[in-house]
C-alpha cells in the first residue's frame, strides 16, 4: 500500500512527487514510458515556471536550458507587429531533458519510479491500479497527471463526474516540426508568436541551439486542417525547407475541470484540463497543480482544499485569460492586436510571466 500513487512522470506528476517525498509520504510514480521520452512541446517556460523551481528547492534546472531571451515578437502571418523586449526572459527546454531532470529530482527526494508500464484499470473501491504486466497496487490517495487522454479521467468520466460535452468543445489540436538551423537561412533568435494562419489559435517559432520548434495550434471546433495551415505559414517564413514528418497532439484550451477530483482521487495538469485557456501554456499550470494537489493532502478535506487551492491560484488567471482570449481570438485583426501590444505591452508581460 502506498500513501500516494502519482499516474505520468511529465511535469505534474514529478513536481506532485517531489513534494510529497520531501514531507515523508510513501509515493510511487508510474509512467508508460521510459525515460527520456520526448513529449511534443514548444518547451516555453516563463518566469513563473521559475520560480516555482526555486521555491520547491528544484536546483540544477539552469543545466537544462537551452535557449533564453527576454525577446519576443508578435506577428501577423510574416509581417512583424510588434517587437518587444520583456524585463523576464522566455527560457526554453527541450522536453526530454526537462521531464528526466524533474522525474529524476523526485527519484532522489524518494520517490519511487515504475517506468514503462502502463496504468490499465482502476478500482476506485478497493482503491488499487491495475497496470500492463498484471501488477496491482494499493493506495491512500491516486493523482492522475497522465496527460490530456489521461486514463484517470476516463475512469472519472464513466462514473458520471466530468462533462463531456465541455471537455470536447475546448479541445485544441497542435502540430509542430523541428527544423535544424543548419537546413535554414533564418536570423529570428527570439519567439515569435504568430496570429493570422489559424483561428482560436496561433503559430510560433521558438529557438533552440540548434534548431527551430515551429508550430500552430488552435480549437478543433473553429479549424479545419491544422497540417495545411502550417503548411502555409512554413511556406512564408521557410520557402526552402523540405517538409518530412508533422506530429500532433491535442492541447486542453479551456477545458479545466472546475473541480477535478473525487473523493481520494486528483486530477493535475493536462489530465484535469489545467492549461491556460489562451497561451496554451501547460508546464507552468502542470507543475503548480500538481504541488496544490500534493498540498491538499494534508487537509481534512483533501477535494475541497484542492478547488480552494486551484481556484485562488490557477482558475482565477485562468478565468482573465478566458476573457482576453474572447477578443483577441473574436477580433482577429491585425490592426487591433498591433494596438494592443503597443499600448499594453507591459499589463500582458506581467500577464504571460507572473
Ligand atoms: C504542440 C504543443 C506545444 C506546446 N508548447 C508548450 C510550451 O511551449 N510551453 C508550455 O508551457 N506548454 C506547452 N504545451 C503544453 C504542455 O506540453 C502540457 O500542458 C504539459 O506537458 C502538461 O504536463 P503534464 O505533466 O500534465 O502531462 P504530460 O507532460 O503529457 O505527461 C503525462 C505523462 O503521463 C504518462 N501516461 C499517460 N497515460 C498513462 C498511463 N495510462 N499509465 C502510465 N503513464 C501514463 C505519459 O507517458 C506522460 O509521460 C504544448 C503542447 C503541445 C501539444
Amino acid at each position: 500500500m502506498y500513501d500516494v500513487i502519482i499516474i505520468g512522470g511529465g511535469p505534474a506528476g514529478s513536481t506532485a512527487g517531489i513534494y510529497l517525498s520531501k514531507k515523508g509520504y510513501n509515493v510511487l510514480i508510474i509512467d508508460k514510458e521510459k525515460f527520456p521520452r520526448d513529449k511534443l512541446c514548444g518547451g516555453a517556460l516563463t518566469e513563473k515556471t521559475i520560480s516555482l523551481l526555486k521555491d520547491l528547492g528544484i536546483s540544477g534546472y539552469r543545466n537544462v536550458i537551452d535557449y533564453e531571451t527576454p525577446e519576443y515578437g508578435i506577428l501577423w502571418k510574416n509581417e512583424e507587429i510588434y517587437r518587444g523586449k520583456s524585463p523576464y526572459s522566455f527560457r526554453f527546454v527541450k522536453r526530454s531533458e526537462y521531464d528526466s531532470f524533474l522525474l529524476n529530482h523526485a527519484k532522489k527526494t524518494g520517490a519511487c519510479v515504475l517506468e514503462g508500464n502502463r496504468v490499465v484499470n482502476i478500482d476506485f473501491k478497493k482503491r488499487e491500479i491495475l497496470l500492463s504486466d498484471g501488477k496491482k497496487f494499493r493506495y491512500r490517495f491516486l493523482i492522475g497527471a497522465d496527460g490530456v487522454n489521461s486514463t484517470v479521467r476516463k475512469f472519472l468520466l464513466r462514473e458520471g463526474l466530468i462533462k463531456a460535452e465541455r471537455w470536447r468543445k475546448n479541445l485544441a489540436n497542435a502540430v509542430e516540426i523541428y527544423i535544424s538551423r543548419k537546413d535554414v537561412d533564418f536570423n529570428k533568435d527570439y519567439p515569435l508568436i504568430i496570429l493570422g494562419y489559424v483561428k482560436w489559435g496561433y503559430g510560433w517559432i521558438f529557438p533552440n541551439r540548434d534548431r527551430f520548434v515551429v508550430g500552430i495550434g488552435g480549437l478543433i471546433d473553429r479549424n479545419g486542417n491544422l497540417k495545411e495551415s502550417l503548411k502555409l505559414m512554413l511556406s512564408d517564413f521557410f520557402p526552402n525547407f523540405r517538409l518530412r514528418k508533422i506530429m500532433g497532439h491535442t492541447i486542453p484550451f479551456g477545458n479545466f475541470i472546475e473541480k477535478p477530483c473525487y473523493e481520494n482521487v486528483f486530477l493535475a495538469g493536462d489530465a484535469g484540463g489545467i492549461t491556460n485557456p489562451a497561451s496554451g501554456e501547460g508546464i507552468f499550470s502542470a507543475q503548480k497543480s500538481g504541488l496544490l494537489a500534493a498540498l491538499s493532502l494534508e487537509s481534512e478535506n483533501p477535494c475541497g482544499r484542492y478547488k480552494e487551492l486551484l481556484d485562488r491560484y490557477i482558475y482565477r488567471d485562468f478565468k482573465r485569460d478566458l476573457r482576453i482570449r474572447n477578443i483577441v481570438y473574436r477580433l482577429n485583426s491585425k490592426i487591433l492586436t498591433g494596438y494592443a501590444f503597443k499600448f499594453l505591452n507591459k499589463k500582458l508581460e506581467k500577464i504571460v510571466h507572473l
